[in-house]
């Protein structure tokens, strides 16, 4: 396999983390970003104990400027991003005659516009050297809606749209663009919902428990391969089947 530059963004993260260990495990040069300069140097050291030698660069991926700098800083350590995977996520649930501008604009922006921020960077160079990965991590409500989750179902299904129009411009110059939408895995995102909701939730999963994180890190690493130059535009759903009956 040929080592690339990877860039995960929100890699400190649940499903993050685990993303940037299965694409190191794979041989890659791997990045990411953070806000928080304390947390994530605790990070990248309790990582370097584990083996993993990951490179941090500074970034709020909701600033046009911020998403640039970062991925200039990660160029000129490791080279141009080949492989980007746009997993930087929040929620800011609330049903929707309740909802502020600020949580609307706040996951809009975190989840959707970040899209744009952290892609338009790095894709002229994949298509200059004819080979690029882009990867969105969206969410089975993206696809299904859900209860006090407008803005997040809004900004998780706008990935779609992003996804396939980006993979038609880009099919012939060898960048794939796919998402993966997971269903409910267990990192703090889920954690945080009461028990009482997650035990409900489960219940409806015909696998009957959560997701792993891996279990979403396995399926990027696939999409990332040189063997899946022949996947775009495409959708995977992982969620223990509860998808299947909406
Ligand atoms: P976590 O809350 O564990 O991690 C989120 C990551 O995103 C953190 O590293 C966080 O960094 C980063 N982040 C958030 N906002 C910004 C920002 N403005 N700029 C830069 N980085 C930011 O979430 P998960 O690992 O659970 O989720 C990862 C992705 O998967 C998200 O997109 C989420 O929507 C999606 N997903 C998760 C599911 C789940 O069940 N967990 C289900 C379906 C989809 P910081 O430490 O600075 O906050």
């Amino acid at each position: 396999m040929t080592a690339r530059t990877v860039l995960v963004t929100g890699g400190t993260g649940g499903i993050g983390t685990a993303i940037c260990k299965r694409l190191a495990d794979a041989g890659h040069r791997v990045a990411t970003n953070y806000r928080n300069e304390a947390k994530a140097l605790a990070w990248q050291s309790a990582m370097k104990a584990q083996g993993y030698d990951f490179t941090i660069a500074k970034g709020d991926v909701t600033s046009p400027e911020e998403a640039a700098d970062m991925v200039r800083q990660i160029e000129q350590a490791l080279g141009p991003v080949d492989i980007l995977v746009n997993n930087a996520g929040i929620t800011r649930d609330g049903t929707f005659h309740r909802m502020s501008a600020d949580q609307w604009n706040d996951v809009i922006n975190t989840n959707l516009n970040s899209c744009f921020n952290v892609t338009r960077p790095v894709i002229e160079g994949m298509r200059e050297r004819k080979w690029g990965r882009i990867i969105q991590i969206s969410s089975i409500n993206g696809l299904k809606g859900q209860y006090g989750q407008a803005n997040y179902a809004a900004a998780k299904a706008g990935m779609h749209g992003f996804t396939i129009s980006l993979a038609r411009e880009n099919a012939r110059l060898g960048v794939t663009v796919n998402t993966v939408s997971p269903g409910y895995v267990a990192t703090d995102m889920v954690m945080a919902v009461p028990e009482e909701v997650r035990a409900k939730i489960v219940a409806d999963i015909p696998t009957g428990r959560l997701g792993k994180p891996e279990e979403i890190a396995y399926a990027v690493a696939f999409l990332a391969s040189e063997e899946a130059a022949w996947i775009t535009g495409s959708n995977l759903d992982i969620n223990g089947g509860h998808h299947m009956g909406w």
